[in-house]
């Protein structure tokens, strides 16, 4: 019995490989020539901050700008497409992503200050925009020094903290559209709401623009390191890990953690995957989880806050691929 297991085990393998170099010789075929690279079956552990998760079809690096909306307007229409930022709000389940995954890279960093405001691509990090700021005396993105992601992503998930969101600074957002047309919205700010950026679904974010206010260098600096202490004591900031695992509810006057807590769920753990004796709205992957360990702490924890409190928590973590 065993024995077949391992055989039809060996064969589901074979089967999958064939499967796997037709469909990237297909993929190959249809593909638009561009000026940026395209690897096949890659590995996406390394493009996340849990680094779990499978592989993607083909992985994209575009040039520049009109490289990426030339790929856009001539892919195959039927390809799915998923764009990454620093992969620090992501959870890549482990049977991969079918399609396409686009990552930015630095040719999409740059950064333009103007007066009191800075327009930067969105693949720089924020810290780096945030040390920029601070090194020609404008502050406001201050509170984005401790959020590993990049910019993009901070406009994609209005990050916030300490009271603070991207929308409160954003001018306007630059996008490649899902038809692959360049467009700048200069409300995306109005649309934002917590923890939601609300930008058009499929549309790729390029570049931002803020409004800052100008202030005294070392006095930013002193912020930046208040903020950066604060988060020290209070939250895990090494490690594989996620940001805030959930949502704190508008139905609650508690936050997320304070409902994980009650619920008996800090230090929770299935296999290696654990939610943070510090901050217990934290996931770790504190050694070899897979994405579906994290995937089925998560669900639980959910549900034994629910029975505890009535409350529904809602997932921040963005979950994408196939199980
Ligand atoms: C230690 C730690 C601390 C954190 N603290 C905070 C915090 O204080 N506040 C907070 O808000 N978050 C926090 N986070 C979560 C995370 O860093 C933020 O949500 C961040 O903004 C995500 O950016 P990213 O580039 O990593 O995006 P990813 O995780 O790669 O992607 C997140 C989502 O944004 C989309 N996206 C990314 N780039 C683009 C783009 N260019 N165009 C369109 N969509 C895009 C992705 O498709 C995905 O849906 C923390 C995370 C960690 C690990």
């Amino acid at each position: 019995m065993t024995q077949l297991s391992e055989q039809q085990l060996f064969i589901h393998k074979i089967v999958k490989n064939m499967q796997t170099s037709l469909l990237q010789e297909n993929l190959c075929h249809n593909l638009p020539q561009v000026r940026g690279q395209y690897s096949f079956n890659y590995s996406l552990k390394k493009l996340n901050w849990f680094q779990v998760g499978g592989t993607c079809d083909v992985l994209f690096k575009p040039e520049d700008i009109e490289d990426l909306a030339y790929f856009i307007k001539n892919k195959p229409k039927d390809l799915p497409v998923y764009i990454l930022g620093a992969g620090s709000n992501m959870l890549v389940r482990d049977g991969g992503i079918q399609g396409c995954c686009i990552k930015l890279g630095r040719a999409f960093s740059n950064i333009e200050i103007k007066d009191n405001r800075v327009a930067v691509g969105a693949s720089c990090l924020d810290r780096t925009l945030v040390m920029t700021c601070a090194e020609n005396g404008l502050s406001g993105l201050d509170f984005l020094v401790g959020v590993p992601g990049s910019i993009g992503g901070a406009v994609a998930m209005n990050a916030g903290a300490y009271g603070y969101e991207i929308k409160n600074y954003l001018k306007w957002v630059k996008i490649v559209d899902v038809h692959g047309d360049i467009i700048v919205l200069n409300d995306a700010a109005e649309h934002m709401q917590y923890r939601r950026g609300n930008i058009a679904k499929g549309s790729i974010i390029v570049e931002a623009c803020f409004e800052l206010e100008h202030l005294d260098k070392d006095l930013i600096l002193k912020k930046v390191d208040s903020y950066l202490q604060l988060r020290n004591e209070s939250q895990p900031t090494k490690g594989k890990m996620g940001g805030s695992t959930f949502k704190n509810p508008a139905s609650s006057p508690l936050k997320a953690w304070e409902l994980i807590d009650q619920a008996g769920c800090r230090g929770f753990a299935i296999n290696d995957a654990v939610m943070s004796e510090k901050h217990c709205n934290f996931m770790m992957n504190q050694g070899d989880a897979t994405s579906e360990d994290l995937e089925k702490l998560g669900d639980e924890v959910i549900s034994r806050v629910k029975q505890k409190t009535g409350i529904d928590l809602e997932w921040e973590i963005i979950r994408i691929g196939r199980k």
